[in-house]
């Protein structure tokens, strides 16, 4: 039976970790890191997540500002809102919650943050930085997958790894994370044989990749996608997809992952709950990023 990893509690020692350094900070006459989230628009899941958030930025003493755009500002607003916050001194991280709206081109909105504060590591520069080794923001939701498997130990030296999704911003940087070397100083991999699956992946050949696999991370939003006749005894399993169902006979809504979690768990050795598995992670990611952009560790110009 699998041990059933709890995000939450992973999550709540690496706030508690970033914690202890902003009080370090604050009480030797630093100023407070400080983080600013942009939302545009009223998309519930968003604000969800932006609340999350800035919440998790209050419990660690990061000061933040969420602000607020109606759904039809224009690109120029959100760009000259970002490029004043470029220049503020007083701000450390930027982030814009994704997805924007249609009317916005969404490379244009992430290429507008300065790369120093890009604390979601969605600029280009952090994105290719990271590609080549080099000291760079890491995504928060990837870097969350990656802490998980080393916070619990979960072997990927010379195993074979499945990552079920290849967008740009989750799946194609955790398999970019898991199959790097793991010798590198910067953004060190997990030295795996590692396989991406995707919409186009036939479904057969999904299963003949994850009978063989020692570690399944699926970042695809399709409900049931891995279910447990399709995964060997003692796989380790991270989920990190989230659908929203309502359930038919309490007609309340739920959030649910890509995995069959009853049937997976009877055979994984490693499972993530979703809700309570990488979410909280993420979260706890985006502020140890947001400490490292206020201590200004990377160096863009090397
Ligand atoms: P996306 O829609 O951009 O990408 C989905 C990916 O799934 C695509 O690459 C697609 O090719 C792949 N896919 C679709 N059907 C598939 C199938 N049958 N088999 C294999 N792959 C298939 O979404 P995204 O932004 O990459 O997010 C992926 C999921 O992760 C979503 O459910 C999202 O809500 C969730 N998510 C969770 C967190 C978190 O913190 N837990 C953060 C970001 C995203």
């Amino acid at each position: 039976v699998a041990q059933i990893i709890d995000g939450r509690a992973i999550a709540q020692t690496i706030k508690d970790e970033v914690k202890a350094q902003v009080e370090k900070i604050v009480s030797s006459a630093g100023r407070r890191p400080h983080l600013c989230v942009i939302l545009v628009g009223d998309d519930p899941a968003s604000a969800v997540y932006v609340k999350n958030k800035i919440e998790s930025a209050n419990y660690t003493g990061i000061s933040s500002d969420n602000i607020k755009l109606p759904n039809n500002s224009t690109q120029k607003e959100v760009v000259d809102i970002i490029k004043a916050l470029n220049t503020n001194a007083d701000v450390d991280g930027i982030l814009v919650q994704l997805p924007i709206a249609g009317h916005m081109d969404e490379r244009t909105i992430c290429n507008t943050v300065v790369p120093h504060k890009d604390v979601d590591g969605f600029h280009v520069l952090n994105a290719g930085r990271f590609m080549v080794d080099q000291k760079a923001f890491m995504p928060a939701t990837p870097a969350g997958v990656m802490e998980i498997i080393r916070r619990v130990g979960i072997k990927t030296r010379g195993q074979n790894a499945v990552v079920c999704g290849r967008s740009k911003n989750v799946g194609l940087p955790i398999a970019m994370l898991l199959h790097a070397d793991g010798n590198h100083d910067s953004n060190a991999g997990g030295d795996a044989t590692t396989t991406i699956c995707h919409r186009n992946t036939p479904h057969d050949q999904l299963r003949r990749l994850t009978e063989t696999a020692d570690l399944i991370v699926s970042a695809t939003g399709v409900r049931n996608l891995i279910t447990g006749d399709m995964v060997k005894e003692g796989v380790a399993v991270i989920d990190v997809g989230i659908t929203r169902i309502v359930d038919p006979k309490s007609g309340k809504a739920r959030l649910v992952g890509d995995v069959d979690f009853e049937s997976v768990a009877e055979k994984a050795s490693f499972i993530t709950p979703v809700p309570g598995g990488v979410g909280p992670v993420t979260v706890a990611m985006l502020l140890q990023n947001t400490l490292k952009a206020y201590k200004r560790e990377i160096d863009f110009y090397v």
